[in-house]
């Protein structure tokens, strides 16, 4: 059995404060789709360029505060792959921000790393 550890890879955070603007741009820079929104060390929400897509179709180009989803679903480092690619297809989502017992984001698994693990 492979374990979320070892697959997952550096998430890149960001604040609820952040402008939609600034998060299009990181989203750009380092080349990923989601970044999950971290408030005080904890995860509080995600957003993905579906979001920021959906934010300029309809001009909320605030904080990422208004756009982001809150209800985040996760996964923890030392749960089979298995269980985090069934938590993706079950919600429809292509990557869960890694936390650890205090809602720390600890690293992001994607639906890209669980491909990898196909034609190795
Ligand atoms: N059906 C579209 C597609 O296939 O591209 C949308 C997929 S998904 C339902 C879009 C929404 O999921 C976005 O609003 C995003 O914020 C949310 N989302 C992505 N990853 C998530 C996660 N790990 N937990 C909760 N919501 C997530």
């Amino acid at each position: 059995v492979k374990f979320v550890r070892s697959v997952m890879t550096p998430a890149i955070t960001i604040e609820p404060e952040t402008s939609v603007d600034e998060a299009s741009r990181i989203m750009i820079q380092k080349g990923v789709n989601h970044l999950p929104v971290v408030k005080d060390g904890r995860l509080v929400g995600i957003v993905t360029s579906w979001d920021i897509a959906k934010a300029v179709a309809t001009k909320k180009t605030g904080n990422v505060a208004e756009i982001m989803t809150r209800k985040v679903i996760t996964a923890l480092p030392d749960e089979p792959v298995e269980i985090a690619a069934r938590k993706m297809e079950k919600h429809n989502i292509s990557a869960l921000p890694v936390v650890d017992a205090k809602q720390r984001v600890i690293g992001m698994v994607t639906s890209e790393d669980l491909s990898k693990l196909l034609v190795r």
